[in-house]
């Protein structure tokens, strides 16, 4: 997920003075990163509370995950504020889970211990939280397009275990309830598969199912699918731009011009009584 914020690594190009630092930082880099930079961490005149100690803290993120965590609510003035010593706590974003984590001590970072977030496992999906992101994600991404009502906390600690639990949701506009979808996909941004998105195609048993649906809770008993079997669908139809093949059963007018999507968005198959009206 991108942040607005700044990325940890212009913070800290951006953090005024001490060429000495800068110079001890750009060294961890040309390193390759991962190893504990030169700078002091501990010592009679070190205190985590000074700026050396909020350059040493933004750097030790940085070492453990490059470009990993957003920690641009640590600024100088939070830092002042919050901090007191190595008891106190960081409070950081993943950038790739979108987690924000405050539980972390300054001494626990400095022992090699990353913030704590879905990546990494230590914040479980199973628990409220994983729960709270979900829905998050959901609403973030989607606006009001999934319902995901059915996942009630109840639901969750029956169905939820980790990344590869899949949620049950159903999509406002296709009707398609979409229980295939892995947490880890939602993580990364991919939609609930349903007819819409080509997630779920409206050649398989699912988009027949869904087409036969459709029509009885609109038209109810008014267009006779019988012909649209099984066979004939495998045979017909590939996507939202196929048609129907319904007969009225007031007019007798047989009905082949109606496409899945105009169905979809509501309208009726043509016919000699309902030219083309929208169900209501
Ligand atoms: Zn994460
Ligand atoms: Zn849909
Ligand atoms: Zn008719």
């Amino acid at each position: 997920m991108q942040r607005s914020g700044p990325s940890l690594r212009r913070l800290l190009l951006a953090t005024p003075g001490n060429p000495a630092f800068l110079a001890g930082w750009r060294r961890t880099w040309a390193r390759g990163g991962g190893q504990r930079s030169s700078a002091p961490a501990t010592g009679p005149a070190f205190r985590w509370r000074s700026e050396a100690g909020w350059r040493r803290a933004l750097q030790m993120l940085q070492e453990l995950q490059a470009d990993g965590y957003d920690a641009s609510r640590m600024d100088w003035s939070w830092w002042t504020e919050n901090i007191q010593s190595s008891n106190s706590k960081i409070d950081v974003t993943c950038q790739k889970c979108g987690h924000r984590s405050r539980g972390t001590k300054l001494q626990s970072l400095q022992s090699g211990q990353s913030p704590g977030c879905f990546c990494n496992g230590r914040v479980r999906w199973s628990s409220r939280e994983g729960h709270a992101r979900c829905l998050a994600l959901l609403r973030d991404r989607f606006g009001e397009r999934y319902d995901a009502s059915r996942m009630d906390w109840s639901w969750w600690q029956k169905n939820i275990k980790n990344q590869r639990s899949k949620i049950d949701v159903t999509c406002q506009e296709c009707g398609h309830p979409s229980r295939t979808t892995w947490l880890t996909s939602l993580q990364i941004g991919q939609p609930p598969g349903c007819l819409c998105n080509g997630g779920v195609r409206w050649s398989s048993r699912e988009g027949r199912a869904r087409c036969l649906e459709l029509l009885k809770d609109r038209f109810g008993e008014r267009y006779d699918a019988s012909r649209m079997d099984w066979s004939w669908w495998q045979e017909n139809t590939d996507g939202q731009r196929s048609k129907i093949d319904v007969t009225c059963q007031e007019c007798r007018h047989r009905s082949r011009g109606t496409m899945l999507m105009s169905l979809q968005r509501g309208y009726s198959p043509r016919c000699l009584c309902a030219r083309r009206r929208k169900a209501s």
